[in-house]
């Protein structure tokens, strides 16, 4: 019977499991163990409103503070788990407490990579976007004048560039591959984010190596790139990818594939034993594949819940993404792995555009910019397996319905 489940992991993945739990119909314990201080909350304003100084902490919170009272969900925050005893069943929390489970799920995410302290990534000023305190901790640096560098031009990267110059900051970003967006879009998509950040006067420096950051007195003053120049910056927020926290599931065996490897139900290795969200890596048409979005921790979390319980289930989703940067709205249907065309389709109005991924023919992703319809339409495509004709893509007069 499964009367004891304990989630590890108190963010997205985790709130959505143990609402689905609740919402199926599980009347065992939940408990919820979290390193943070904070309740489940929401991580995407971080690097959007929350950053520029537009909402307040409360709103980030997932579940207000009665939902885990009335549903009966025990949290344990401000606390890591430090190891997993299979033969007992039971988490080892770092305070000693062991909590014995029937079903266990991890959704432990994954951390910010940063520069090693030999290059200077430990000297003040030097900032990741990953957790509350994270951003609370760079607030006051963030006045009009102060200048940033801004190293990585992915997602991080590009939005915390957005939020410094709509509050007046001077901007440089530092990108070591030879563009920006390399892991996530097209060439044709970051020319277009890249000219919409030159007008609003971010200074790139693409196909950058950092050597070193540099600094006075333990603080930051500029980082020095290959080549010889130095950006001075009063700090720096590094956004160079993320590494999924595997250490818990590596100390207990569990089989471990660029994150911790689960079946299209989300159990691991061990059938008592589940992962969902950033950490767990999952087999998807053909191959295997590890997402770093809000979608995916919720909907891979219901899954997971579902599977808990017994139910046959298999998560097989047609992923979305969103990015916020000034007044634009970039919406990702898809995923665009093994594209071989990109088709750009000008959209209705001044500003708004979309890049059509095809892969042998056949339409996997869309990257829409203020273009709604674009993304919709793309997403029922794709959800359906079917293709628009490429050529047709081009006119922005044809309807978008009537091509399908
Ligand atoms: P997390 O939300 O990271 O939760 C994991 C939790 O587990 C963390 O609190 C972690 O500290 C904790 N933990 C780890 N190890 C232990 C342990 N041993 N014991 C106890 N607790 C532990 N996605 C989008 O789709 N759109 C966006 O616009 C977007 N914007 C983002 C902006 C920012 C600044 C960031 C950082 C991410 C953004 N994402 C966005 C990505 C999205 O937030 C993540 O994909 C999502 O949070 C993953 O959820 P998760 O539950 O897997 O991991
Ligand atoms: P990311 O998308 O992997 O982008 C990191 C970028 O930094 C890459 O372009 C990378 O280039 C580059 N880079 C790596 N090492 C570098 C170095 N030493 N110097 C300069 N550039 C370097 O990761 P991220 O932007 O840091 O985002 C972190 C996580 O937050 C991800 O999970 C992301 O999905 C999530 N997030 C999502 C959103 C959203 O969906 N809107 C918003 C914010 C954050 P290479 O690829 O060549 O290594």
């Amino acid at each position: 019977m499964v009367d004891r489940i304990v989630l590890v992991g108190a963010g997205q993945a985790a709130a959505s499991l143990a609402e689905t739990l609740r919402a199926k119909g599980h009347k065992g314990g939940i408990t919820l163990v979290g390193d943070e201080p904070a309740p489940p909350y929401q991580r995407p304003p971080l690097s959007k409103k929350y950053l520029l100084g537009e909402m307040e902490a409360e709103r980030l919170w997932l579940k207000p503070g009665s939902f885990y009272e009335e549903q009966g969900v025990e949290l344990r925050l401000g606390v890591r788990a430090a190891a997993i005893d299979r033969a007992s069943r039971e988490v080892v929390l770092e305070d000693g407490t062991r909590l014995r489970y029937d079903r266990l799920a991890l959704t432990i995410g994954a951390r910010p990579r940063r520069l090693p302290p030999e290059m200077g990534g430990d000297l003040g000023g030097v900032h990741v976007v990953r957790t509350l305190a994270d951003v609370d901790a760079m607030a006051t640096a963030f006045r009009p004048g102060a200048r940033l560098a801004v190293i990585g031009g992915g997602y991080i990267g590009l939005e915390a560039a957005s939020v410094a110059r709509s509050r007046g900051l001077d901007v440089t970003l530092i990108e070591a591959a030879l563009r920006i967006l390399g892991r996530v879009a097209c060439a044709e998509t970051a020319d277009w984010f890249r000219a919409l950040h030159q007008s609003h006067g971010v200074r790139f420096r693409e196909g950058a190596v950092v050597e070193a950051l540099e600094g006075v007195g333990g603080r930051l003053t500029g980082v020095r790139l290959a080549g010889g120049e130095t950006v001075k910056a009063d700090f720096a927020v590094v956004g160079i990818g993320v590494q999924p926290n595997v250490e818990l599931a590596e100390a207990a065996h569990l089989g471990l594939v660029n994150g911790i490897a689960v079946d299209l139900a989300c159990r691991t290795s061990d059938p008592l034993i589940f992962a969902a969200g950033d950490v767990a890596s999952f087999p998807w048409r053909g191959r295997r594949i590890r997402l770093e979005s809000v979608q995916n921790a919720i909907d891979q979390a219901k899954v997971a819940a579902a599977s808990m319980l017994g139910e046959p289930i298999r998560y097989e989703p047609t992923p979305w993404f969103w990015s916020d940067q000034y007044d634009v709205k970039l919406q990702i249907a898809g995923l665009n792995l093994g594209y071989e065309t990109v088709i750009t389709r000008p959209g209705a109005r001044e500003g708004t555009c979309s890049h059509w991924y095809f892969a042998q023919g056949r339409l996997v992703a869309v990257d829409a910019m203020n273009d709604a319809r674009a993304y919709m339409s793309a997403k029922r495509w794709i959800e359906a397996g079917r293709s628009p004709e490429p050529a047709a893509l081009t006119d922005p007069a044809a309807d978008l319905k009537a091509l399908a």
